[in-house]
């Protein structure tokens, strides 16, 4: 069968590969997009969307258990956990419905199956009725990335799961062991332990989300306690093998060997690309540990092939891919993108308090030599933090003392990954606390917390 030709071939159908794929479309360039599993890639079906509607879930159940601190009485009421894992495979379905829309709507052809790379303008993709090929001025791919394991550790998606298996399973554990205290395994520690799941957290490091600030881990990892969990910094696993309650996982924590009984274990120690079976090598597609070598415009080392999202590394973040879709799209299209700043890429965590920052930590922000302001504000000091029952967290703001550029912003609290948005846009504009503080904050809104920390970082506070 002869090749059908478009002007660009994106393979994979994720948060970069279809962002590319409509912003292609958009500036008028014929798209086809490959996908071997559901349009919306891991994002949509099995990672960003779906466990925010479980998270969403795990709220609203620890809303009900704290009732009666609203004079709401609550006859026997129960969680169904299975029904939580069925609105949440509805709520991925929708989204993932609302890709393949959107692909109609730019007039993109999606084609299902796996693409390979034949030459630097082919690629074959191999689907359930046969073969078929595809030529392109040019190509983008964005496979994306799949749980890592730990060495001698399978994952079978029954005992040991990933978070790929765990937003399908519909019932949960006796217990659960979740190995690695990233995003990841925070999110799903709440998830569980709303459901009552005994849960206990494995972090190698020191503290459990150890990219953000010190004190956002601190804070973390004590309301998690508080409310039940178990968690272990500067932990080591071993080994994770069949045992009484399920599995055994053997741990090395303060230099003494441990051994912990779970029903289940949920590994979250990060993601690793998806390259295989690509054909990167062959066509000499520089990569460097499994991570796919870009350029600015998103360019790999061969020519008229593109790289974008999580196997390219650095931050393995959706809206991070999405931007370097956009990037991509333009490059090819001929316009001159204005390269992404991953020194302003938001972080998020939607676990209860939800985590979100931007820029460099205190820690980070001292050690660059720089003689920094700090100023905080806590949302017990808040009053529709108050008013809505949701105190726990603070907003800290980190800025260069002699200039007032804001370097790092660190929020734990209730929605804190809708206001950090704030100091995403300040920060493009080369915002200095000045003109933070200048601006009028509604009242009363969590966002005040913004107003204050600056103030504080100012010694200005007002509320405090
Ligand atoms: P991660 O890299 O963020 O965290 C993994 C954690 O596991 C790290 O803290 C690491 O120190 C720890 N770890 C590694 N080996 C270990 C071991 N042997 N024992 C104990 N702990 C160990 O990875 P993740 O949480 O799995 O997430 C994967 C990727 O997906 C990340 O890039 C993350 O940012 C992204 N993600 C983002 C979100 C979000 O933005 N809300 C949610 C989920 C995933």
């Amino acid at each position: 069968m002869a090749a059908q030709r478009f002007d660009v071939v994106v393979v994979g159908t994720g948060p970069g590969g279809y962002v590319a794929a409509i912003r292609c479309a958009q500036l008028g360039l014929s798209v086809a997009a490959i996908e071997d599993d559901r349009p919306g890639g891991v994002c949509l079906n099995w990672g960003c969307i779906p466990t925010k509607a479980l998270l969403r879930n795990a709220e609203i159940v620890g809303l009900f258990q704290r009732a009666e601190e609203f004079g709401v009485t609550v006859g026997k009421w129960t969680a169904d956990y299975a029904q939580a894992v069925q609105r949440s495979r509805r709520v991925a379905d929708r989204m993932a419905k609302g890709v393949e829309f959107l692909f109609r709507k730019n007039k993109i052809t999606l084609v299902p199956g796996t693409g390979t790379l034949k030459a630097r303008n082919v690629v074959e993709v191999k689907g359930k009725d046969g073969a078929q090929t595809l030529e392109a001025k040019a190509i983008i791919l964005a496979t994306g990335s799949e749980p890592r394991s730990l060495p001698g550790v399978t994952i079978d998606e029954k005992q040991v799961i990933s978070s790929n298996g765990a937003v399908r399973i519909e019932a949960t554990p006796a217990s659960l062991i979740v190995i690695g205290a990233g995003a990841v395994g925070m999110e799903f520690a709440d998830v569980y332990g709303a459901y009552g799941v005994p849960v206990t957290v494995l972090e190698a490091l020191p503290r459990v989300l150890p990219i953000e600030d010190e004190e956002v881990s601190a804070l973390l990892a004590r309301v998690f306690s508080r409310r039940g969990m178990t968690i272990r910094t500067g932990v080591r696993v071993q080994k994770v093998s069949p045992g009484k309650a399920g599995l055994t996982v053997e741990i090395e924590a303060e230099g003494k060997a441990e051994r912990l009984e779970a029903e289940q274990v949920l590994m979250a120690v990060g993601r690793a690309s998806r390259t295989k079976g690509l054909g990167l090598e062959a066509l000499g597609v520089a990569s460097e540990r499994g991570l796919v070598t870009v350029g600015p415009t998103m360019e790999t080392s061969v020519k008229g092939i593109f790289a974008v999202g999580d196997m390219t590394g650095r931050q393995m973040l959706a809206h991070k891919a999405m931007a370097e879709g956009v990037v991509a799209a333009e490059a090819i299209a001929g316009r001159s993108p204005r390269p992404v700043d991953y020194d302003n890429v938001p972080s998020c965590t939607y676990c209860r308090p939800q985590v979100a920052s931007i820029g460099l930590s205190e820690a980070k922000a001292r050690t660059n030599g720089r003689e920094i302001a700090v100023g905080r504000f806590p949302f017990t000091a808040n009053g529709k933090a108050v008013a809505l029952g949701e105190t726990e967290g603070f907003l800290k703001v980190v800025a260069d003392k002699r200039t007032g550029e804001i370097l790092g912003v660190h929020i734990v609290g209730s929605e804190a990954t809708e206001m950090i948005h704030e100091f995403a846009v300040g920060r493009t504009l080369e915002a200095t606390l000045e003109e933070i503080i200048h601006t009028i904050h509604a009242h009363p809104t969590l966002s005040e917390a913004a107003l204050e920390a600056t103030l504080a970082a100012l010694g200005q506070a007002i509320h405090i």
